[in-house]
């Protein structure tokens, strides 16, 4: 059995050039620049809960990087550090069980790609929980927030959504998917790309963001609310992968499409005048970025079918809490 020390020292203690002081002591030190502000996220992962207990850990430590670049993204951050805190059931701790290596793997593979530096964290015995808390930096005033969003704002959303939750969809059985579609929308849901570029290019262009993690309708209503406003999207503008289409407009793929969560990908509103802007923003990222609604005065969401009549939903996202 690998102690706490043998697991910090053999998979997660890598160079970290832009620390004051790293791994190893109480304390981690940073430095932030003068005039930037630190933006400062943490998102927890629990097994049974957001992955089966046998998930492939090289996704693991992936996934569980990439939703925290994500919530960076969201703020138009750069992200620069993370913290890793871990409980481990014991074989995984055993030494020579191969996953720990494989989720460091995963893991770092993400983390060299963003630049962000592993400065600490926790390692203890129970059942596997991994919590990431993620440092970046932004220019001071500048961060993208859920509450400015603005009446005549249009409402974008990145990418196109519903892969991840249609691949939890066919996992549960609710809904029977092919093969290819099938492996397109496993990919989504395991290895979700965080659109961190995006997010600091959005910065002077849109009023407000959000990333989307428990599905587009629950987290726009996050940004109504805090901005005091309303909104009408229209459903047939939203884009989602061939995928997708093709199992609309069956409820379980609606459902997933509005409501399904796990996107990863940002909506953010942005006045009219900037359109050409974030078109060729578009083009330059090569990220699909559409346009599906707009913000209004007062409260509340209204989501209209290809008709322009309303659509009602039994659910409108994820929530932990929510019984029956
Ligand atoms: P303490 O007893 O003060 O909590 P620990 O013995 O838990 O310190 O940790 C020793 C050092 O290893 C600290 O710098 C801590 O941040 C780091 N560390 C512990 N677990 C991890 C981990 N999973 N990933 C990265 N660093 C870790
Ligand atoms: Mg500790």
């Amino acid at each position: 059995m690998l102690s706490e020390f043998d697991i910090i020292q053999r998979y997660f203690i890598r160079s970290a050039p832009h620390v004051v002081l790293g791994i190893g002591d109480d304390a981690a030190l940073i430095r932030p620049p003068s005039g930037m502000e630190l933006a400062i996220s943490t998102d927890m992962l629990v097994s049974g809960q957001h992955f089966f207990s046998d998930a492939d850990p090289h996704k693991l430590g992936h996934k569980s990087l990439a939703v925290n670049l994500s919530d960076m993204a969201a703020m138009g951050a750069t992200p620069r550090w993370v913290m890793l805190s871990l409980a481990l059931p014991e074989p995984m701790a055993r030494e020579n069980d191969k996953w720990l290596q494989s989720f460091a793997d995963g893991f770092f593979d993400l983390a060299h790609a963003h630049q962000v530096e592993l400065i600490g964290g926790d390692t203890t015995r129970g059942p596997l929980n991994i919590c990431v808390t993620i440092i970046g930096e932004v220019g001071k005033g500048k961060a993208l927030r859920r509450s400015g969003a603005r009446p005549g704002d249009d409402i974008w959303i990145s990418g196109h959504l519903g892969d991840a939750a249609l691949a939890l969809a066919h996992q549960q059985r609710r809904i029977v998917l092919e093969t290819g579609d099938m492996e397109e929308c496993l990919s989504a849901l395991h290895t979700p790309t965080p659109r961190v570029a995006l997010g600091q290019r959005l910065i002077g262009l849109a009023h407000s963001a959000i990333d989307i993690s428990d599905g587009l309708l629950a987290d726009l209503e996050h940004i109504l609310k805090r901005s005091n406003v309303a909104a009408v999207i229209r459903m047939d503008e939203i884009n989602c992968s061939a995928s997708v289409k093709k199992y609309l407009p069956h409820p379980v793929a609606i459902q997933c499409l509005l409501a399904g969560g796990d996107d990863y990908e940002l909506c953010f509103t942005a006045p009219q005048g900037k359109r050409a802007k974030i078109e060729m923003l578009s083009r330059e990222q090569e990220i699909p970025l559409t346009r599906i609604g707009d913000i209004h005065e007062g409260g509340g969401l209204v989501v209209l079918d290809a008709t322009g009549r309303a659509i009602t939903l039994e659910t409108t996202g994820y929530d932990h809490f929510r019984t029956g």
